[in-house]
């Protein structure tokens, strides 16, 4: 099949052939001409598989049709939800790319940021818009977007939406929505709360499944590094300081230990970003392009933050901290191989780790090859026992340790501020590789089995 099979118009047809694009996605093929005869649509589908572009296409042509009288005027009625920020200005800009021909106006809204540039984007006319669920209702409270003429509403990453909390937002959007429309429904999983909500809002919806979540992408090479967690550190840049990984992804758990292996990579030499929720939109968007542009080899994110983020030809993709969750290696691995590109994933996996891989292996239905004869071989083979800090001395003691060592402020030589050797504030930093350590005994979310 190719695009001219799917009765596209021309301004939408020479968009894609720009774009690159030769063939339909088999996503694409599959939803676009029930989107387009105005069904209702449950996709199951994860990013990577160009799903994007598969409600994009018939919403521009829609859209467009309608407009053919009145080219000039715009008038919201198009809605696509999405759990983050980096996944909305993406969908917005997938519109901008799609539809360049077609003078329909895209626009991004979401949180962390000034409302005024969004506000008076809004204002100057709009006929799609790509919005997170919190910074929407913000303007809806606020009456400074109407929501009332959306004709078109796509749900995108719902199962997301519900891991994220941002699940009642999104029902108090739909209430707010027009009885008749045509609704989509885009999930990677299918939890009991978003097959409900599907059954609520869909009519008599097509579905659509490609790529099941719970058989990753073939086409990936996927290994494991059995490896103590205070080696990690030690390991990735070992991988990162040979030639076959250009660039990687680089996954933890949690947000403090992004930050730790961004520390140590940059300490070692290696050029790494960091992005995760606490970042600034302007850092996040700092780090994720000097990724994409080769500024920087290594981009170390945490599970939400790095969903949805597209970025071509990725080739691999680390799991420093393996996810409790088996699904979450999944959605990680499917960053890389996407369009159809082979790619890579290496896990690393301690002692605490190994149930873990275990539910990996159980969910993709077979082993991960484990690699032999690396330089970090596991050592420790017994649980990690966190070791409760010791108590601070109280302040006036440790004035006087500073003094001590230091001279009195006055005399110091450092600037004012923090002496560059004074002691921090924070308990001394953990050594480099303990990067995974708080995150090795977060009490797990799954039972065990
Ligand atoms: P998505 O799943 O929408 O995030 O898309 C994943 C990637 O596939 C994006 O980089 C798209 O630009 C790309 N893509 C989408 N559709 C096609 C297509 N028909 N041919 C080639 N690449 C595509």
């Amino acid at each position: 099949m190719n695009f001219n099979d799917l009765n596209l118009i021309n301004p939408i047809k020479k968009a894609l052939a720009q774009e690159g694009y030769e063939r339909p996605s088999p996503i694409q093929a599959e939803a676009i001409p029930p989107l387009l005869a105005g069904r209702d649509l449950l996709g199951c589908a994860q990013t990577g598989t160009g799903k994007t572009a598969a409600f994009a296409i018939p919403i521009l042509q829609t859209l467009y049709r309608q407009s053919a009288n009145a080219p000039q005027k715009h008038s919201l009625r198009a809605l696509i939800l999405t759990p983050t920020r980096e996944l909305a200005a993406q969908v917005a800009q997938s519109f901008q790319d799609y539809g360049r021909h077609t003078n329909l106006k895209t626009v991004a809204i979401f949180g962390g940021v000034g409302q005024a540039p969004q506000v008076a984007a809004l204002r100057g006319g709009v006929d799609i818009l790509a919005a997170t669920p919190g910074r929407l209702c913000d303007l809806i409270g606020q009456k400074l977007c109407d929501i009332g003429g959306i004709s078109m509403f796509v749900l995108d990453e719902a199962d997301r939406m519900l891991d994220m909390g941002f699940i009642h937002d999104v029902k108090r959007v739909i209430a707010l929505l027009p009885r008749e429309r045509q609704t989509l429904l885009f999930s990677a999983t299918m939890p009991k709360e978003i097959a409900a909500l599907a059954n609520s809002i869909l009519r008599d919806p097509v579905t659509v499944a490609v790529t099941p979540v719970s058989s990753p992408v073939e086409i990936i090479e996927q290994s494991v590094y059995l490896v103590d967690r205070l080696n990690k550190g030690a390991l990735l840049i070992d991988l990162l300081q040979g030639a076959d990984i250009v660039s990687a992804l680089v996954f933890s758990r949690t947000k403090h230990g992004a930050d730790k292996i961004g520390r140590i990579l940059n300490k070692a030499g290696i050029a790494a970003g960091v992005i995760h929720g606490n970042k600034s939109q302007g850092a996040r968007e700092t780090a994720l392009a000097d990724f994409k542009s080769g500024k920087t080899r290594a981009l170390i994110a945490t599970d939400i933050a790095a969903r949805g983020i597209d970025i071509d030809q990725l080739s691999h993709v680390i799991n420093f901290d393996l996810p409790n969750e088996p699904e979450t290696y999944v959605h990680r691995i499917g960053r890389t191989g996407r369009a159809g590109l082979g790619g890579v994933a290496i896990s690393f996996c301690n002692f605490d780790e190994k149930a873990y891989l275990k539910d990996i292996q159980k969910l993709i239905g077979k082993e991960v090859p484990v690699v032999e004869g690396h330089p970090y071989p596991m050592q420790v083979f017994e649980p990690h026992v966190p070791q409760p800090r010791p108590p601070r001395p109280p302040r006036e003691q440790r004035i006087q340790e500073t003094q001590r060592t230091q001279g009195s402020p006055r005399t110091r030589e450092a600037p004012r501020g923090k002496a560059a050797d004074a002691p921090s504030r924070k308990p001394a930093e953990a050594p480099e590789c303990k990067a995974g350590e708080t995150q090795n005994h977060r009490p797990r979310r799954r039972r065990p089995r």
